[in-house]
């Protein structure tokens, strides 16, 4: 079970993976496949050459409940 902080609407692909135990390959993957979250592009994700992946709170839990747990 996720548990997450009340109030938060708004989570990284590093929180998400975190919480979930889903590594970011599979997470990345797996949310551009079923247009799940928001991929936040060019200067706000300097760190991440390819963008970083957004979620809200429901997002979150619909990984939680759909997303196969990773198995590597
Ligand atoms: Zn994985």
């Amino acid at each position: 079970m996720v548990t997450i902080r009340s109030g938060q609407k708004q989570f990284t692909e590093d929180e998400v993976s975190r919480l979930t135990g889903i590594c970011l390959d599979h997470l990345r993957s797996w949310a551009q496949s079923k247009h799940v979250g928001s991929l936040i592009r060019a200067a706000e994700a300097a760190s991440a050459e390819a963008g970083k992946w957004l979620f809200s709170d429901s997002e979150l839990m619909i990984v939680n409940v759909l997303c196969p747990r990773c198995e590597h």
